[in-house]
């Protein structure tokens, strides 16, 4: 198959805007491509922002955003405190963030949740993200869970075996208040990226998957 790139030299400036609603979303769902992109794209910088990231999750997510983005190349994060599963109620605020970002940030690259998640709060910042920016290129990552919303995604990111271990690694490293849930371990993450990389036949097996609902060749 036919790889496409992003277009960018390995020294050429690369802005990527990161967001998820809770401490952990952004890890899971893009943690693996992010760990690629900093590897690959030296001067790439990664804005962060997560919606809900209340008490003990606050500095999880901190530490989440430092272990993945390390070297300099972090921006943020931006910690919001919306409250987990409220969001849709107060959009008008939710929105407002939006529009802030929108001032600071011109992202050549944006990682967001999926417009047909399960969880009404992934839905809110998926709307509000296309809403937002309207001539960026937009990867919609995936979230496992109980609910069971994955679908058939169509952009693939293989993923050497290491960087997907790596990527489980920082996962259980950086949210031990998640541990008690019982399908947050390394199995839930590993399997979904196994899959994932058998369906775009990765190398080494692993891969991330991402939807993409436009992309201007
Ligand atoms: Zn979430």
């Amino acid at each position: 198959m036919i790889q496409l790139s992003l277009g960018r030299g390995r020294n050429e400036a690369l802005t990527v805007l990161c967001m998820g609603c809770h401490s952990d979303d952004i890890e899971i769902g893009c943690g693996g491509t992010v760990l690629r992109l900093v590897e690959e794209y030296p001067r790439a910088e990664f804005h962060w922002v997560v919606f809900s990231a209340i008490g003990v999750r606050e500095g999880e997510a901190r530490r989440g955003a430092e272990l993945f983005v390390s070297g300099g190349q972090l921006q943020g994060p931006l910690l919001k405190t919306f409250q987990d599963g409220f969001m849709p109620s107060v959009s008008a605020d939710v929105k407002a963030t939006f529009e802030e970002l929108k001032r600071v940030v011109s992202p050549d690259l944006i990682f967001t949740h999926s417009r047909r998640d399960a969880h009404q709060d992934h839905r809110l910042i998926a709307e509000l993200t296309w809403n937002t920016f309207r001539d960026h290129f937009i990867l919609e990552y995936e979230i496992p869970k109980y609910d069971g919303d994955l679908g058939q995604p169509s952009v693939f990111v293989p993923l050497e075996t290491e960087m997907s271990r790596k990527k489980v690694r920082h996962i259980m490293d950086a949210f031990p208040s998640q541990r008690s849930k019982r399908w947050f371990d390394e199995s839930t993450f590993l399997s979904l990226m196994r899959l994932r990389g058998m369906e775009c036949n990765s190398p080494s097996g692993y891969a991330e998957a991402f939807y993409c609902r436009k992309l201007v060749l």
